[in-house]
């Protein structure tokens, strides 16, 4: 290891609180730090800032950061002082004072880094200010901004080599991006004007991320059982119109789900709220367009459902990106409808006249259809596309999951070709789908296609099927869709064997069946008692601070914290994410909770507030509130070995399907709490939750047969909306399980989220 790698690695504990650094970290700040110019590709969440942040640290002088974004500087800067570094931003967010007094300070030398808005370097303002300024490197975030090839070009960047070349003395640059094509970066590098750059692609693939297409599905009825399942868990749904933000947004609310909405309709003020309400963990949904982009670094998004298929691969994968920045197992599930590619056609055709800017528009949207079409592995499919071969399958998207067999489909795949081969490149998927067909439609009969040998071929199938048929084999490579704004499709010489019977074609039966079954099953574990405890602290604390939650401690930091339970401050600087100011700062209220627990003293006291997830009146929760019953049971709860072995045989089953095993043997839902240390309404919950997903449940258990019905009209009388009313004007011996059991059964609306 080099003696800068060392002095890195150093700083890295210190500073961040890190053991170690994460694949490429090292390597790229080692040639920063030799002063090479650097051009890093690395995925969301790969660490980019600590490449550029940890230099500035060791270098003499003030290191310019260009961002595009000004949210994002913000959180930056935020986060940097938080751990005792000086740092501040200059952009148009500042008042006329605010500025001049950055600027005073940043040339008095105060700053190890400052954050720059590209518009303001094209100053001469800014010019005689560099004047007087160290700067011994200039990071460039998001450089694939600077590429017209790129998904998100801004002509800002333009200006960034010319006022690098203005410098006296110029430093190194050190560009980043996460999304860049091997076209993209080499246009990044001759754009900023980059000398012998060292490259860095650490690799596209997230492996914390996991993968879904879900086609053919009732989208709405989707995302509520979606998130029904993960009531603690913080997601975004991007959506491709406003007004489908609205709606989804307007949806999710009447259900109950604390959800916002972003989008470019919203004035600045209102965006700004909702986008803090989302970082401060006040919406636990935003349903947002793709106006809610670069500046969210929110690290505990665990899922991104995409309602409509974006129209690039590069954007799609940024904005799942934005799930699991903490590295932790998170989801991106696109739900993907033919129609999306006409919404995304159109969505290009208004944004820009120019035809090359329009063509190359056009060609990502295929590209991105093909993904959405793809049985293969999603992740490679992406990481192949951004030019990374020898990626292994992931082994858990929804395609890797799909398990169907194989089945030969060899005969259809050569009445299509054949098809295709006749129509003689002239054609889009569309008419070749409705000549199999046999369709009667004008245009059909306008151009002979009716007098084809293949029309009519598959009569039989649905034209969506055709259509999915079609669009498999240009998956597969037997059919070429050309470029441009009326794309035809061919033959491709990978077709002619198939034709000539010298190759067979095998698809996945049901495959799109399968992928709706997949798709979300991915609910993490169960959080423990001390974890929640340890959040609730972080919540209260943050709220005094003013700021979001995961600014004081990551989930993961605090999740290790949770495994470790450190219980002085060198074991607390042994956790990842804990650096010393941070340790400094919270070190006796982490380790006084953890203590608690470990005493088994927390039961009256600290921390007063665990958050209950139970949602009825209090009245109603016979059992110990969450709160207590929480604090007696980690760790040390009191049961027989018997019950604590039954427990660890069931480990591995997720917490709601323990709870159904355990009813399976005989227990009752008393036992079940008492043995799992968790409320009666948790557990009944867990039964609810079971039958949601298609379990059997013996309802008999639960439902009072001679009140069912009763139950049914009540509830189609009242609504849905509201437990207590429906409660109140039933018999009493019906309790609110039995309501929400009905709610389940029948399907009537469940409020109880
Ligand atoms: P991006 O590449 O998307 O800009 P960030 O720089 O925001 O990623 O880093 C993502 C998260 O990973 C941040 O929370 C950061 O603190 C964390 N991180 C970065 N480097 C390390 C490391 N070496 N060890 C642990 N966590 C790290």
């Amino acid at each position: 290891m080099s003696t800068h790698q060392e002095e890195a690695l150093r700083t890295l504990k210190q500073v961040y609180g890190y053991d170690s650094f994460r694949k490429g970290q090292s390597d790229i700040i080692a040639g920063v730090l030799e002063g090479k110019d650097t051009l890093a590709i690395l995925p969301t969440g790969g660490g980019k800032s600590i490449c550029y942040q940890l230099p500035a640290l060791l270098l003499p002088g003030t290191t310019i950061v260009v961002s595009p974004l000004i949210s994002l500087m913000k959180d930056q800067v935020d986060a940097l002082n938080r751990l005792g570094v000086s740092a501040a931003y200059l952009n148009s967010s500042l008042s006329a004072e605010s500025y001049r007094e950055v600027v005073r300070q940043t040339s008095q030398g105060v700053y190890k880094l400052l954050y720059v808005a590209p518009e303001r370097l094209d100053s001469s303002m800014f010019d005689s200010l560099s004047s007087q300024m160290h700067i011994p490197l200039i990071a460039i975030d998001e450089a694939h901004c600077v590429s017209q090839w790129g998904h998100d070009f801004r002509p800002s960047y333009r200006q960034l080599a010319g006022w690098i070349g203005r410098l006296e003395n110029r430093p190194p640059v050190a560009a980043f991006t996460a999304t860049a094509t091997p076209e993209v970066s080499e246009d990044i590098a001759a754009m900023l004007g980059l000398r012998k750059p060292n490259i860095f692609v650490t690799g596209f693939a997230r492996t914390n991320l996991t993968l879904s297409v879900v086609t053919g599905t009732d989208k709405k009825k989707f995302l509520r059982d979606y998130l029904k399942q993960r009531p603690d868990q913080s997601g975004i749904v991007y959506t491709a119109t406003r007004k489908e933000a609205e709606e989804v947004c307007d949806d999710l609310m009447k259900l109950g789900i604390a959800t916002g909405k972003y989008h470019g309709g919203l004035n600045d003020e209102e965006r700004a709220e909702a986008q803090e309400k989302f970082r401060f963990d006040e919406y636990r949904v935003m349903v947002a367009t793709n106006a809610f982009g670069m500046g969210i670094d929110k690290p505990n998004v665990r899922y991104v459902v995409h309602w409509q298929m974006p129209g690039d691969v590069e954007s799609y994968y940024q904005e799942a990106g934005r799930a699991g920045r903490d590295g932790e197992e998170s989801e991106c599930v696109l739900l993907f409808e033919p129609q999306d590619v006409q919404v995304q056609r159109f969505l290009i055709d208004r944004s820009t006249t120019d035809p090359d800017r329009k063509s190359i528009q056009l060609n990502k949207l295929y590209t991105m259809m093909h993904y959405s079409r793809s049985e293969k592995c999603l992740l490679q499919y992406i990481v192949r596309y951004f030019g990374e071969a020898d990626v292994p399958e992931c082994g858990k998207c929804s395609n890797c999951l799909d398990q169907s067999a194989m089945i030969d489909t060899t005969e259809d795949a050569r009445k299509a070709l054949s098809c295709v081969g006749r129509m003689k490149g002239r054609f889009g998927i569309s008419m070749a789908a409705k000549v199999l067909k046999g369709s009667r439609e004008k245009r059909i009969l306008e151009f002979g296609l009716d007098k084809l040998s293949t029309y009519g071929l598959m009569r039989s199938w649905a034209e969506k099927e055709i259509t999915d048929l079609l669009y498999y084999l240009v998956a597969e490579g037997y059919l070429r869709i050309s470029e441009g704004e009326y794309p035809t499709v061919s033959l491709t010489a990978e077709a002619l064997p198939v034709l000539e019977g010298k190759l067979t074609v095998h698809r996945r039966q049901s495959a799109a069946a399968k992928r709706r079954e997949t798709a979300g099953t991915n609910v993490s574990a169960a959080n423990t008692p001390l974890f929640e405890a340890l959040r609730e602290w972080r919540r209260v604390t943050a709220a005094r601070e003013g700021v979001p939650p995961f600014m004081l401690f990551f989930d993961a930091a605090l999740r290790e914290i949770a495994d470790r339970q450190p219980v002085t401050t060198e074991q607390l600087l042994g956790v990842k994410g804990v650096g010393e100011a941070k340790a400094r700062k919270y070190g006796i209220d982490v380790i006084t909770i953890v203590r608690d627990f470990k005493d088994g003293a927390a039961s009256g006291g600290y921390p007063a507030a665990l958050r209950t997830d139970d949602p009825q009146p209090q009245s109603q929760v016979a059992q110990p509130s969450r709160a207590t019953a929480a604090a007696t049971a980690e760790p040390k709860v009191q049961i027989s070995e018997a019950d604590a072995a039954e427990l660890a045989e069931l480990e591995s089953l997720p917490s709601h399907m323990q709870t159904l095993t355990l009813l399976g043997r005989g227990k009752s839902l008393a036992d079940i709490a008492a043995m799992r240390g968790m409320s009666r309404v948790t557990i009944e919950n867990h039964l609810l939750r079971c039958a949601q997903e298609g379990e059997e449940l013996d309802w008999a258990m639960f439902i009072p047969a001679q009140h069912e019905t009763l139950i049914v009209e009540t509830i189609q009388q009242i609504g849905s909306e509201k437990l207590k009313p429906i409660k109140e004007a039933l018999p009493d011996d019906v309790d609110y399980f039995a309501i929400k059991a009905v709610m389940v059964k029948h399907q009537l609306t469940p409020s109880y989220e």
